[in-house]
């Protein structure tokens, strides 16, 4: 089988396409036929070498796949059925999507909902996952299509995209902040009312700036995210998943202690399986039709490293699929 094995040589991660043995996938209880995978801002960070994700090498990256089942040794699944795999690690301690087949725990595995493939689940991948686990966390909090404007940040990418697609879908007003012109026709198109360069949220702020905002959807972090927490409705609601612009958050306490603004971080590694399925639900309920072709294109596993490259230079719009058979 091929997959893309990260190895590392004085110090630096090397990427190459490698022949090898099934016999060498870990344990687990099901092994997988990978149809697709994604290129997430992590599998980028591990590819490259860029981010400290893997620490045990060889690897297999890949943070997300979907696929068939070829052997199980568990009753909840069988030869054939179609899987969808996110999280849990897997591409980081254990070995990843990017690659033909994967053995892996059936407790890590949810059942291919209705009114999903595999291609279209890896259209939405880890980042669309995220971006309705951030919808979710904005609804939790109160936050309604009444309560305002919603910012989305890194808005032309994986997370981005989905978010302001979804919000979009579910009756919301939404701005995206874009650091690039070149992603504005596909933001309209999924449903952007209003664009704003990134240079709007990047410089230093005061600790609490006019109410713009009902609530943000945040994949960037330092900066950014400061200067938004300035501008958030007395009781909004910001999410916190990303740091595609850095790991700080230069701000003060101000928003929370007088505009009584929540801050949620979002993971979505360790989502316990029931809430799996009903994010899985409720993205196959709220995307229209029309995301899945507006933000996605599709690389072979011989250019999933130069995907990863491009993407952590900022070059990709929306999501990156992998086509491994
Ligand atoms: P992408 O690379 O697809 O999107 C990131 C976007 O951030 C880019 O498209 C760009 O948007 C913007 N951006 C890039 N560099 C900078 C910069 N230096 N300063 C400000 N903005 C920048 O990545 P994903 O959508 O896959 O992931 C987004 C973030 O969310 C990542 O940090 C990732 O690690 C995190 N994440 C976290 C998860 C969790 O479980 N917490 C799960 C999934 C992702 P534009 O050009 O439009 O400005």
């Amino acid at each position: 089988m091929q997959a893309l094995l990260l190895e590392q040589q004085d110090g630096q991660t090397q990427a190459q396409l490698r022949d090898i043995s099934p016999d060498a996938l870990p344990e687990g209880e099901v092994t997988v036929e990978v149809d697709w995978s994604g290129i997430n801002y992590k599998d980028a960070l591990a590819i490259t070498g860029k981010g400290k994700i893997i620490r045990q090498f060889p690897m297999v990256p890949g943070i997300d796949f979907a696929g068939r089942v070829l052997h199980s040794s568990d009753p909840r699944f069988h030869h054939g059925q179609s899987v969808i795999l996110t999280g849990w690690g897997v591409g980081e301690t254990h070995w990843g999507g990017l690659a033909e087949q994967a053995r892996v725990k059936a407790d890590w595995l949810v059942a291919m909902p209705e009114g999903l493939d595999s291609r279209k689940a890896m259209v939405i991948g880890t980042a669309g996952f995220t971006a309705m686990l951030c919808v979710m966390a904005l609804e939790d909090g109160g936050i309604t299509p009444q309560s305002g404007e919603i910012l989305v940040t890194g808005a032309g990418g994986g997370v981005g995209s989905t978010a302001v697609a979804l919000l979009h879908a579910l009756g919301y007003k939404v701005c995206a902040l874009s650091g690039r012109s070149a992603t504005h026709p596909m933001l309209q198109q999924l449903g952007a009312d209003t664009i704003i360069g990134r240079e709007a949220l990047n410089g230093d702020c005061r600790p609490l700036e006019k109410q713009r905002w009902a609530g943000a959807i945040d994949t960037v972090g330092d900066k950014v995210l400061a200067n938004l927490l300035t501008q958030i409705h007395y009781g909004g609601v910001v999410t916190a998943c990303g740091l595609a612009g850095g790991v700080n958050l230069p701000t003060t306490v101000m928003p929370f202690i007088l505009r009584n603004v929540r801050l949620q971080g979002i993971d979505s590694v360790s989502v316990p399986v029931a809430r799996r399925v009903e994010v899985w639900r409720r993205l196959i309920k709220n995307l229209p039709a029309t995301y899945y072709q507006l933000a996605t294109r599709e690389v072979a596993l011989a250019d999933a490293a130069e995907a990863a490259r491009q993407l952590l230079a900022n070059n990709v719009t929306g999501r990156t699929l992998v086509k491994i058979r």
